[in-house]
């Protein structure tokens, strides 16, 4: 990704990491804004510009730190080092919290978030798993910030739980020496090439996913696989059969034999309707109303007798390609 400018908290510049960042880009625009929520000049432009959004960077201080109880394979949703992501999957959920401004946003206070984080870790009674993905794409930030290499080892150092992190991106090259000590679970996000091409634009393609995460096992990472989101596309049986061989076929071993499998069924919205339709007015209409009914507050999901064909199909697929392979859940 050419970024083509960037807009900047100036109290981010005191930070170690912003100071990277300004050497990093110092070849383009730098604006100040006052918040990294509040940029009107970004607010007022039109959906169709939200491919050309995407090319901004923004840098600020997180200031929300609110931790979201979950229980899929984390205990807590934590905000982290970046929300948005330069990629443009057609259904991202980032979209529906940020509308069109769902350009990536880095935040320089790591060392406040991490150790916020592992205070609450050690408070706990039990060990916690904290998702620390959920807001951006940490691999692909992580080509820009090397946040990550700062955060594995400096947790597993502190001995305060488990992180995790889902991607769609292939970059983990800098993650394999590093001392995790099997505190981070890396997650791997697939779905078929053909989805990959026409609807996750700008991520890493199947093969190459597939890489990294073998090459993430091998390094001793705990490794699942997010088959996610399952699109109910024409012909989505023999897609989604086509994914389970190319995975088992692709997969390693040791990553087949430990390996765990979330799943999820898409959410559309109509936010992404109106954005998509003036963004990316050829890309296929995810929307599909005989498939899909209304969820409150303009999201879409697939009818019950739907999603039960799809749940089912999926399960009996992976039993057969599989075996017993670990299912966390379906949703
Ligand atoms: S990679 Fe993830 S965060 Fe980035 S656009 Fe796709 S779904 Fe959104």
């Amino acid at each position: 990704m050419k970024f083509e400018a960037v807009y900047y908290e100036p109290s981010s510049l005191s930070y170690d990491l912003g100071k990277e960042l300004k050497a990093q880009f110092d070849d383009i625009p730098w604006y100040p804004i006052e918040s990294h929520n509040a940029i009107q000049k970004m607010r007022e432009k039109p959906n169709s510009e939200f491919g050309r959004m995407k090319r901004s960077l923004v840098v600020g201080i997180r200031k929300t730190h609110k931790y979201t109880e979950n229980h899929k394979v984390s205990d807590y949703l934590v905000p982290y080092t970046s929300s948005g992501c330069t990629a443009m999957c057609l259904y991202c959920y980032l979209v529906c919290n940020y509308n069109k401004c769902s350009y990536l946003r880095l935040f320089v206070n790591r060392e406040q978030m991490l150790d916020k984080l592992i205070r609450k870790g050690r408070e706990s009674a039990r060990p916690l798993t904290f998702e620390i993905g959920s807001n951006s794409d940490l691999v692909l930030e992580n080509t820009i910030t090397g946040n990550l290499q700062y955060t594995i080892p400096y947790f597993a150092e502190a001995d305060a739980g488990q992180l995790t992190f889902p991607t769609k991106f292939h970059m983990v090259e800098p993650l394999l020496g590093l001392d995790h000590r099997g505190k981070t679970i890396f997650r791997m996000s697939v779905n078929p090439q053909e989805i990959i091409r026409k609807i996750e634009l700008g991520t890493s393609g199947l093969k190459l996913r597939i890489e990294a995460v073998n090459a993430m096992c091998e390094a001793g990472y705990p490794c699942g696989l997010l088959i996610a989101p399952v699109i109910l596309t024409d012909g989505w049986k023999a897609l989604y059969t086509g994914l389970l061989e190319e995975l088992e076929e692709g997969l390693t071993e040791k990553m087949k034999k430990q390996m765990f499998l979330e799943i999820i069924l898409m959410t559309y919205s109509y936010v992404h309707r109106a954005i998509n339709s003036e963004a990316f007015p050829n890309s296929p209409d995810l929307y599909d109303k005989e498939k899909m009914t209304g969820r409150g507050r303009g999201r879409y999901c697939y009818r019950p007798e739907i999603r039960a064909e799809a749940e089912n199909f999926l399960r009996k697929e992976i039993k057969r390609i599989f075996g017993d392979a670990s299912i966390r859940y379906i949703s």
